[in-house]
């Protein structure tokens, strides 16, 4: 393994890097043509299956939980104007923001509150879906409602699903399979918030904490999960239905910038700002968009200072063979949920040449601009969700007539006394 003053000296942002500065950096070979990844075929068409599989399982998701009967069982947020706090970044910046600013409001997910709610919870439906029609339980044109009754969850509790997360992947796995009457263990981080393992035992899912980091997490998931047939990893690092689900986001926010009136084209180019942490949900969605709209959108990733492993993966062509230990960097963040050492092991591989940029943000910023969303525009983001908001002042975009969206992935769940102490901290 290199050292530390090898890795400088040949990408020598990785010195500033390594000093927990704020970094930017643009990906060299954006747009440019590379060797595809073998054994990755993943079309729109699949995106679209996806989301008609969610759509097989809508009634069951209303009659499950009742935030979404108005939503008639589809599992979506808001796409909000953002003019006040776009308004707020310029004085506060002083920088002009070409075109407009919009939250995608992925903090009031239904169910699990995270943009995780996308991914987590479709990848659980889809293994439902395959173990009820293998039985002979349901037909793919059958009433999905059934999966709350009695017979699907006593079939169901002979199964375990096991995960490795940092909080809201186990929220959202864990509120999914307990309403459908799986066993769950969620092995969580040590970075996991307290309330976050409160709120999976209150719901009846086991909780393994773990002293160490969330890789390590995963990897103990794994283990136990290979160890047993009838356990179900979902496996963050490397799952292919996970990156799926999260890919849906691109039909859904297309069908919203339509309703408001905006075109996505060569002189209305779409800027998506998207908070990382292993890469799973950014890239889904990242790889959505991209399958949608081509090169009119530019994908933008956010990390923290402490835990920059996508870009360090990304810009060395090492991908999840780097750590950001490797870099002297301790992946201590009060963004949780984006607090991951070592990257996925496709997705920097699959979209190298498709993310336009990243960035990495100081936890203050992260605190100070939680605050300016909730004064500006009253949106509750969790300190992860905050990364992406200063995305449209990191990036210079020169057409006028841009759109920009602010991911913001999580925050509705957090306690009142918890988001409040993060408020506070961004108010000093
Ligand atoms: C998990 C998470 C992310 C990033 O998703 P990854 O798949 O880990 O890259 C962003 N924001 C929040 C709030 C999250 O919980």
């Amino acid at each position: 393994m290199d050292s530390l003053y090898t890795l400088a000296e040949q990408w020598p942002l990785i010195t500033e890097m390594s000093r927990k500065k704020e970094v930017f950096w643009e990906n060299p070979v954006y747009g440019k043509t590379i060797e595809e990844p073998q054994g990755f075929e993943l079309t729109l068409e699949d995106i679209k299956e996806a989301d008609a599989r969610l759509r097989r399982f809508a009634p069951f998701i209303q009659k499950a939980f009742d935030e979404t009967v108005k939503d008639e069982g589809i599992i979506e947020s808001p796409l909000l104007p953002a003019d006040r706090f776009q308004a707020h970044l310029e004085r506060e910046f002083h920088k002009m923001i070409r075109g407009s600013c919009f939250i995608k409001a992925d903090n009031a997910l239904t169910v699990s509150g995270s943009v995780k709610a996308r991914g987590g919870i479709y990848e659980v439906l889809k293994y439902a879906e395959e173990l009820a029609v293998n039985e002979g339980l349901i037909g793919l044109d059958g009433d999905y409602s059934r999966f709350s009754s009695l017979p699907f969850k006593k079939f169901f509790s002979d199964y375990t699903i096991i995960c490795g997360s940092t909080g809201n992947l186990g929220l959202s796995i864990g509120i999914i399979s307990v309403a459908l009457g799986f066993k769950v263990t969620i092995h969580m981080s040590s970075d996991a918030k307290q309330w976050k393992k409160d709120l999976l035992r209150e719901h009846g899912a086991e909780v393994v904490e773990h002293e160490d980091d969330y890789s390590k997490a995963v990897d103990v998931g794994r283990q136990v999960a290979i160890s047993d047939r009838n356990s179900y990893f979902v496996d963050d690092e490397n799952s292919k239905p996970l990156f799926t689900g999260y890919a849906v986001a691109a039909l859904r926010l297309q069908n919203q910038l339509d309703e408001a009136g905006i075109t996505v084209d060569e002189k209305h180019p779409l800027y998506v700002y998207l908070p990382c942490g292993v890469g799973s949900a950014p890239g889904g969605i990242s790889f959505g968009l991209k399958q949608v709209y081509g090169q009119h959108v530019h994908p933008v990733f956010a990390e923290p200072v402490a835990a920059p492993s996508m870009l360090l993966g990304v810009m060395t062509g090492r991908h999840d063979a780097l750590s950001v230990k490797d870099i002297g960097l301790d992946n201590n963040t009060v963004a949780d949920g984006l607090a991951v050492g070592r990257p996925s092991q496709f997705i920097g591989k699959l979209l190298e040449n498709q993310i336009h940029s990243f960035y990495t943000i100081a936890d203050e910023q992260l605190y100070q601009l939680l605050a300016t969303a909730y004064d500006t525009e009253g949106i509750k983001a969790e300190p992860s969700a905050a990364a992406s908001f200063i995305g449209p002042i990191k990036m210079d975009v020169e057409e006028e007539e841009a759109t920009h969206v602010l991911w913001c992935t999580g925050g509705s769940m957090v306690p009142e006394e918890v988001w409040h102490s993060d408020y506070q901290k961004g108010k000093i």
